[in-house]
């Protein structure tokens, strides 16, 4: 008989399930949105594709390169698909050791790229200063994508595959009998189904805790800026990240977007935020953003005196280990999470679909999906005190972790 399969939440991380689900023949699947797809976190998001030598992220960014290019052309729809590159920043020589440590690693890989010293830093970026920096690693395999469209490209070949994607249908419970899932109420109706996965971001939490389930993760505001110097940036130029200072940026329609990974993130109560809060987002945190885009300035001077039209400040959910939580919920049969994506969602999109598909289809496991186990914290999660530190201190933890080795 055939599976009935509901996932639920129609951003990235939902549509691209959808798809994976739907393409390997997984089952009858039917995709819940409470409003439109893209409208919680992901709209807002930088939608930046970093690939580096480590471990977790290698295969998974990978794939979600190749596939960003082979839906694109497939479902002729655009991906916002640009990869100029990344200056990977060091302010200090030990900072140039880590990236010497990655540059050497990308070249077994077979990614080229190369050390540059200040001055060659700054020949790719016109708005550098040299004497503010040690050096710089240029990594070629680093890029974005418009976080929309990809949503768009998914959920279109979701459909090509013959899923079922509902926007307007909120998911208001879940149904367990015999230590399984059973089904989902959709607006108050009962809808039966024989798996599901909640990938409603920042909100799979609350809507878990409502079936006595705690998810180790808490929402976070999370922010970066657009500021416009004069002149524009050329759109070639590279993005960059400084781990040393937790800062990152790329260009963004001539524009500077710059962003933090802040220390102490602000972590969001679970009934903060106004239901739904789609296509929303959180006041502008200026005096949070602003010793990071000091250290932005002394490395970009032009950006001191830039305008800065744009603040973007917006929930991201967080787990104590900076890693998601994707796969299957212990104890409960047929129930699985793909939530808790640590600023990577974009980056894990296409990864945490396939993970998801091969463990729904009993499939063998194309990465390493037990470091993302949603089970791995065990009865901590329930610690609340604990969970929101650990998450709190997330964003700066995670970031040094996956940028430096
Ligand atoms: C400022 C900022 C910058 C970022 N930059 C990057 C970046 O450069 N690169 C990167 O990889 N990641 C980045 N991220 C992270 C990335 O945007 C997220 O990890 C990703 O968008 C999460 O996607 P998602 O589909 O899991 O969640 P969401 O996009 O939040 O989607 C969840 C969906 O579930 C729906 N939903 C919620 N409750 C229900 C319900 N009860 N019933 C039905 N539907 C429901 C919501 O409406 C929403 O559409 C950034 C995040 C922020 C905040």
């Amino acid at each position: 008989m055939t599976r009935k399969i509901a996932v639920i939440g129609g951003g990235v991380t939902g549509c691209s399930i959808a798809w994976h689900l739907a393409e390997a023949g997984a089952g009858e699947v039917t995709l819940y949105e409470r409003d439109q797809l893209g409208s919680g976190t992901t709209w807002h998001s930088a939608g930046n594709i970093n690939w580096k030598p480590i471990g977790d992220h290698d295969a998974p960014v990978r794939y979600m390169i190749e596939t960003v290019k082979s839906l694109g052309e497939r479902t002729g729809l655009a991906t916002g698909w640009h990869c100029p590159g990344r200056l990977f920043i060091a302010r200090t020589d030990t900072g140039l050791d880590a990236f010497r440590r990655s540059a050497a690693l990308a070249a077994e890989r077979g990614v080229g790229g190369a050390m540059l010293t200040p001055a060659e830093a700054g020949a790719r970026h016109p708005l550098l200063e040299p004497d503010a920096i040690a050096g710089a690693w240029f990594n070629p395999l680093c890029g974005r994508v418009n976080p929309a469209d990809i949503t768009a490209v998914f959920a279109r070949a979701a459909r090509q595959a013959d899923a079922e994607i509902l926007e307007g249908a909120a998911v208001d419970g879940l149904a367990f009998g015999g230590g399984k899932v059973t089904g989902l109420s959709v607006d108050g109706n009962k809808i039966d189904a024989d798996v599901v996965i909640v990938a409603a971001g920042h909100w799979s939490r609350t809507l878990l805790l409502q079936a006595g389930i705690t998810l180790a993760q808490r929402g976070c505001e999370h922010l970066y800026l657009i500021a416009r110097p004069d002149p524009g940036l050329p759109r070639d130029t590279p993005s960059f990240v400084c781990p040393e200072d937790l800062i990152y940026g790329r260009e963004e329609t001539g524009g500077f977007l710059v962003g933090c990974f802040d220390r102490d993130a602000v972590v969001i109560e679970d009934d903060a935020l106004p239901e739904p809060f789609t296509f929303a987002l959180l006041e502008p945190a200026w005096d949070k953003i602003a010793p990071y885009y000091e250290k932005i300035c002394e490395i970009f001077p032009a950006l001191t005196e830039a305008e800065i039209p744009n603040f973007l400040n917006g929930p991201e959910a967080f787990t104590p280990d900076g890693l998601p939580l994707i796969g299957p919920m212990p104890d409960v049969g047929g129930l699985y999470v793909a939530t808790g994506m640590n600023s990577y969602g974009v980056t894990l999109a296409a990864a945490s679909g396939r993970i998801i598909a091969e463990q729904v289809g009993g499939g063998p496991p194309s990465f390493d999906a037990d470091i993302y186990a949603p089970g791995r914290f065990g009865t901590r999660a329930e610690d609340d005190t604990w969970l929101r530190a650990g998450a709190s201190a997330a964003p700066s933890y995670g970031y040094v972790k996956s940028n430096v080795i």
